[in-house]
């Protein structure tokens, strides 16, 4: 599973019916198209940021035994590793953004000897902040199950995240929400 499937999930059930069950192609929308612009410009120093000495990755592929993603920033210090999840949105700390940075996190754990911390990063209101994602853990393991449950029975979901439909590029299959 990808962590861009649970991240979608977490937005509204009925995309993960749309993208695993139908299989419906995906469009880019104006707001991917943004985020992709501003990782291309991004320019930080994140060593200086986090204030360790160390190296940065940007766009690494991650591979667990049940996910894989790529994380926008991963920063190598000694004896710790720390990735951030760049987001482009004014909405600090969405559950959604938690979510998805709590999954690389664990991901990178997993094959890890260093302590692995986990931070957010909203360039639009400045602000880097710290996620707990071990506390996640349970939920992930719970949008885990509701992803495999709709696969496997492959029943639409009647509950719709309507404040979400304006920007969602599976509209045209949802219809009126
Ligand atoms: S249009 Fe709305 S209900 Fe349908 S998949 Fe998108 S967010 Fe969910």
């Amino acid at each position: 599973m990808t962590v861009t499937e649970l991240v979608d999930h977490s937005f509204c059930a009925r995309r993960t019916y749309w993208r695993r069950v139908v299989s419906a192609p995906r469009r880019r929308t104006r707001k991917m198209q943004m985020g992709t612009s501003y990782h291309r410009a991004e320019r930080e120093d994140w060593c200086a940021r986090l204030e360790i000495d160390g190296f940065v990755s940007r766009r690494v592929p991650l591979v667990s035994e049940q996910f894989r993603g790529v994380a926008d920033i991963v920063v190598y210090g000694d004896d710790t590793l720390h990735v951030v999840e760049s987001k482009f949105s004014l909405n600090l700390e969405a559950r959604t953004h938690v979510l998805q940075v709590s999954t690389y996190a664990a991901i990178l754990q997993a094959s890890a000897q260093e302590a692995v911390h986990a931070w957010l990063w909203y360039p639009r209101l400045d602000r880097l902040v710290e996620v707990r994602w071990r506390d996640w853990q349970g939920e992930i393991a719970k949008v885990v199950a509701e992803i495999q449950e709709i696969e496997a029975t492959g029943v639409f979901p009647r509950q719709a995240e309507a404040r979400f439909c304006e920007e969602c590029e599976l509209r045209r299959f949802c219809g009126e929400v």
